[in-house]
């Protein structure tokens, strides 16, 4: 058929938008080669694909028509008006005029008898391994034939499906035989609330065209049945080796290994080159062996407590991660599995960050060659505050990463909570990804070949559209929360079932005996096979020797430094005043808000040298030295485009038209793949934060910084920064460089936003694992970030940064200053005083400096002088000890903060001070006295007791 004559039929039959599902299927079939009367269908899809109709494709007729097309010629149909049916048999057998007019009521009815089954039919949907009878039972009044005035007489009539269930019309018993077969059999599937309608329809195609029935031969139901018994078998080798160890088995959930391989091997398939997978403990061991090729010889020598890895602390062995490399149809594709804490969901930002991070590396500006794979169990993925922000990243423009496949191993029960009125308020307990309209598919664990056609439709919907979808993999937990536990205590009646229930194995291997598929002497040899795999301790599943991409970042140049590394990246002030130039001359036609303009052209004036540099220009301008240096810049925080307090202004926006204007992507860059990426980000601390620490992690050669509104802000990831910035290296030996930049400052906010909780930062300091600083003027900001990213050292950076500060006329620096390369550890005393005639020593960190300053001067107090600690934590003894030399003949030396005495550095950095400091030299606090909120309410209050600390620091 060609296209003219398609279009004669369209005006002419009952070829309309309601049959656009009916098309997609045979342009389905079309595509699968399927010889099912698609034969003058092919005429018309091969000419969509002509020069004629597409010149971009002028080559070679081509089997394959782009997806593109194909949905636009479907839109088109489906805009046009619906011809009614006269031409069913039906109606024609009818033949009078009531008759005619019962049968479009009923048509109507049974239209929408199949709608009801799209929306709701997953509701009565055999999903559930341990309550199967129980599905079948349940009574949808909407999905009953009486709810649409349709009895058993209308059974034998023929109806028209408007183009769905794969077929174009059916007796009403046929076409309800489809649909409890599509909707009401192992998957349920939720996809009606998907707001956009190719989505929507594409799903509903993809369910109906076999009934939800995977299209695979006998060899590779064979296949999937190994898959299956290698997750069951390695349960079992440890169950029975390592009797009570604790593993977190995946017993009852064994579907997950196939499923996995599938969107593993389907992606790789179809151009995904790396994945980054995320997953918790539950049956982490099975796919680090069965998917990963982890050697199963290594986990047994863990389990013998024989394998020792080089590391600080080391993990145990169900957090850890894996990087192997394998080969698909597609090309070869690397996988990488995060390190997890215990903290269910948290890995999923962080393993998103990862997959951004290699998605950029690579220029996959389509998000088609890196794919996440984040593995849920069902009562966190209800349950943690995470996931629903991760979700909420997942299309945005600084986080998203082209759609993860996300799959809850649901087991129905938490540790030991099961009853959904106790664990959830939800219906099912994917019901929280609703709220992106991402598809979910419910299947029955205990059903292989269901969980293979859900993982199927799962990377095609991914591809396809770029966005997440969800598996909700219903099965159960065969053991406790883990082997030690008795779950039969608190579950009772549910454990007495699962007792009875035979494994996924069993059931999918009499399912083949019976249909003569398998014999069952063929069975116990694939069993007593991959048992003898294991025990030879080689990897289970065929592995690359290495990973050949290309894109293989190398962590060596990071390996085995000191913090005091050192380093050389000199720049010449020629250069400075060029990228200051670059930065801060403004296109012409840009109209920028009043302050704005003001703060553009005063910067112009410090880049030219003709005024001292603020903090705002310094930081800016040791971004533009950094991307000329080539690396990129990615900056995320809330607000952070502006700055929470206006000081940064990395983003103009044109007072006319709104347009935005980057001044730092003005600068030219070394290499194609150099950005700076700055992002205000959705209002979430603890996603955000896991992200941009994935990030890091998966590109030492970008400067990853997030930015706190207010320093207290960052209470919302402590777990982010207790469990992966401060301890990740020495768990897990993975570097580091991310920066944190936290506002901090006592100057009368309240309790909120004064404090960033400093102390937490310092009690959490050991063995150099990160690097807290203070940096109090504008050159040290400067250096600061440059060192961070241009010394081959990798370690997390907790930055407190100014707000009043950001203007105070004594924290300028001069652009000279900024050639002197080096971030000052401590600074020394700055007024010229006499060494001699100084009887007191006054040791302080951050804001509170130039209030001591300022007031000492007032007073001319010259025998106090006053040393600022910039690095806190490694904390610099040697520099200080260095400056105190200056002072051996005081006795009196001052610890002086301005946060309450439990808070701030002095119970957490005290020793280091003292350790600095002369046997005869007495080391004394001063400061606010210890309080349970980090600040007072009342800015009356607040200035009382700053002016109080100021002068007792100073008193005679
Ligand atoms: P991946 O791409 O995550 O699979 O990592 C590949 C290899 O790079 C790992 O096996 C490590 O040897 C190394 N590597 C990756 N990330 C880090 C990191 N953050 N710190 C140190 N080494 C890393």
């Amino acid at each position: 058929m060609n296209k003219n004559k398609f279009e004669e039929l369209l005006s002419t039959s009952n070829l309309s938008g309601d049959n656009a599902n009916y098309l997609e299927q045979l342009y389905d079939s079309y595509l699968a080669q399927l010889e099912d009367g698609t034969k003058d269908w092919q005429t018309y899809f091969e000419s969509l694909n002509s020069p004629a109709n597409n010149p971009a494709n002028s080559s070679e007729k081509t089997k394959e028509v782009s997806h593109h097309l194909i949905r636009e010629a479907f839109l088109e149909i489906a805009k046009k008006p619906r011809y009614i049916n006269n031409s069913s048999n039906a109606s024609n057998s009818l033949g009078n005029a009531d008759s005619i007019l019962s049968h479009e009521r009923k048509q109507v009815s049974v239209l929408r008898l199949i709608q009801a089954y799209r929306q709701v039919g997953h509701l009565m949907a055999d999903i559930n391994p341990l309550d199967s009878i129980q599905a079948q039972e349940k009574s949808i009044d909407e999905l009953k034939l009486s709810h649409y005035d349709l009895s058993l007489d209308d059974k034998s009539s023929v109806f028209s499906t408007h183009g769905g269930l794969g077929m174009e019309s059916g007796t009403l018993s046929q076409i309800e035989a489809a649909l409890k077969k599509t909707y009401c059999g192992s998957l349920g599937a939720e996809f009606m609330h998907i707001a956009n309608e190719t989505e929507r329809q594409w799903v509903q195609m993809r369910l109906e065209r076999h009934h939800s029935q995977l299209q695979i031969s006998n060899d590779e139901k064979i296949a999937l049945l190994k898959k299956v018994t290698a997750a069951e078998g390695l349960e079992r080798y440890l169950h029975t080796k390592y009797v009570g160890q604790k593993r977190f088995g995946l017993e009852g959930g064994d579907s997950l290994i196939p499923m996995l391989d599938t969107m593993i091997y389907r992606s790789g398939a179809q151009g995904i080159r790396e994945i980054g997978l995320g997953m918790a403990h539950r049956g982490r061991l099975n796919v680090l062996v069965n998917i990963l090729g982890k050697q199963p010889k290594e986990l047994f020598q863990e389990f013998e407590g024989k394998l020792q890895i080089e590391l600080g602390t080391g993990d145990v062995k169900y957090h850890q991660g894996f990087s192997s490399d394998i080969r698909t149809e597609g090309g070869d594709v690397h996988l990488a599995l995060g390190f997890n804490p215990s903290h269910l969901e948290i890995v999923c930002p962080v393993v998103q960050g990862s997959v951004r991070a290699r998605q950029e590396r690579r220029g996959d500006k389509d998000r088609n060659e890196v794919l996440s794979i984040l593995i849920h169990g069902d009562a966190a993925f209800a349950g943690q505050g995470v996931v629903t922000e991760t979700f909420n990243m997942s299309q945005t423009r600084g986080y998203k990463t082209g759609g993860a496949l996300h799959v809850v191993i649901n087991n129905q029960i938490g540790f030991t909570t099961s009853n959904p009125l106790d664990s959830r308020s939800s219906l099912y307990c994917t019901d929280v990804a609703k709220m992106i309209q991402a598809p979910i598919l419910h299947v029955n664990g205990d059903d292989p070949e269901a969980v293979l056609l859900a993982a199927q439709i799962a990377v095609d919907y991914r591809m396809t559209f770029h966005k997440d979808i969800v598996i909700d993999l219903v099965c159960y937990r065969r053991h406790g929360h883990n082997e030690a536990d008795e779950p039969a205590a608190t579950q009772p009646m549910m454990y007495k079932k699962i007792r009875k229930h035979p494994t996924t194995r069993t059931l999918y291997s009499q399912k083949l005996i019976n249909e003569g598929i398998l014999t069952p002497e063929q069975d116990k040899l694939m069993v007593d096979e991959y048992r003898n795999h294991l025990e030879a301790g080689d990897a289970v599943v065929p592995l690359l020797d290495e990973n050949t991409s290309g894109f293989v970042v190398d962590w060596k140049v990071y390996l085995n430094h000191e913090w005091t590394v050192e380093w050389e990246s000199p720049i010449t002030k020629e250069r400075l005043m060029e990228l200051g130039e670059k930065l801060y001359t403004i296109p012409e036609n840009m109209q920028l808000q009043a302050q704005v303009k003001k703060v553009m052209a005063d910067r112009l004036l410090m880049a030219r040298d003709e005024k001292d540099v603020d903090w705002g220009f310094a930081e800016n301008l040791a971004y533009a030295s950094i991307l000329d240096e080539g690396h990129s810049i990615r900056l995320s925080g809330q607000d952070c485009g502006r700055g929470t307090f206006s000081h940064r202004q990395a983003v103009l926006h044109d007072q006319q038209d709104g347009r935005l204007h980057v001044p730092l992507r003005n600068i030219p860059t070394k290499n194609k793949l150099t950005d700076f990426l700055v992002i205000d980000s959705l209002l979430s601390e603890e996603a955000v934060l896991g992200f941009e620490y994935g990030y890091a992690t998966a590109e030492p050669r970008s400067l990853v910084i997030w930015e706190a509104q207010f320093g207290d802000f960052a209470n919302g990831a402590q777990v982010v920064i207790d469990q992966f910035i401060s301890s990740g290296e020495h768990k897990w030996g993975r570097l580091c460089g991310l920066v944190m930049l936290l506002p901090h400052g006592y100057e009368g906010m309240g309790p909120e936003h004064s404090s960033a909780r400093l102390e937490r930062y310092l009690q959490l300091c050991a063995e150099h694992n990160i690097q807290v600083c203070v940096p109090t003027n504008a050159s040290q900001i400067f250096h600061l970030l440059r060192r961070q990213i241009l010394r081959p050292y990798r370690r997390p950076l907790i930055v407190m940064t100014p707000k009043s500060l950001l203007r105070h006329k004594l924290a300028v620096s001069s652009l000279d200053d900024l050639l002197d390369d080096h971030f000052r550890l401590v600074i020394p005393e700055i007024d010229d005083l006499n060494e001699a005639d100084v009887t007191r020593v006054i040791l302080c960190s951050g804001k509170v400096y130039y209030d001591l300053l300022q007031k000492r001067r007032e007073r001319k107090l010259n025998n106090i002088a006053i040393i600022r600690i910039e690095q806190l934590y490694p904390f610099p003894e040697n520099v200080l000890r260095a400056i105190m030399d200056h002072y051996n003949h005081v006795e009196d030396v001052i610890w002086c903060q301005e946060e309450p005495q439990n808070q701030g550095a002095w119970y957490q950095s005290q020793h280091h001070l003292r350790s600095s400091l002369k046997p005869h030299q007495n080391l004394r606090y001063v400061g606010r006295k210890a309080s349970a909120a980090a600040a007072v309410g009342y800015l009356a209050v607040h200035i009382k007791e700053q002016a109080k600390l100021v002068e007792e620091a100073l008193a005679q």
